[in-house]
């Protein structure tokens, strides 16, 4: 069985060394389908409550929400940022939608490994209305 849950967030990045539009400074609405997979408990009829899944994603949603993602090494936006004291959070890679799906599952995958009946989940971001990254981490594997 699977399950999911949508969340939404907004958020401001660039791609330093994109040949292109991406290199300016700007930002995207994020939509989040985190979907989970596993066996229906008989005695809850869930595989894991709607409720939980908001209590695991919400904590990082609310670290990015208005923060600007920044890689570590874009030096003249590191020093904007700084000068300026904004919200904003530093990563060792391109701020990619493909990177940003990894993200949140090296920041899920502790809590989804903890519950039994949970066999694998989904991060599915979408950073326009037509471009979606997903992956699927098995929480159950060996
Ligand atoms: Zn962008």
């Amino acid at each position: 069985m699977k399950i999911a849950k949508e969340f939404r967030w907004e958020m401001g990045h660039r791609l330093p060394l994109h040949d292109g539009a991406c290199k300016n400074l700007h930002g995207h609405s994020y939509r989040l389908v985190v979907e989970v997979e596993g066996e229906v408990n008989p005695e809850t009829g869930m595989v894991i409550d709607f409720a939980e899944i908001s209590a695991k994603v919400k904590p990082f949603l609310n670290e990015l929400d208005h923060a600007f993602l920044c890689q570590d090494t874009d030096e003249e936006v590191r020093e904007l940022l700084e000068r300026m004291d904004l919200k904003r959070i530093y990563i060792p890679h391109p701020s990619t939608v493909e990177n940003i799906c990894g993200m949140f599952i090296e920041r899920l995958r502790p809590a989804f490994a903890s519950e039994k009946q949970v066999d694998a989940f989904t991060v599915r971001i979408w950073e326009t209305a037509s471009s979606v990254a997903e992956i699927t981490e098995n929480v159950k594997a060996g």
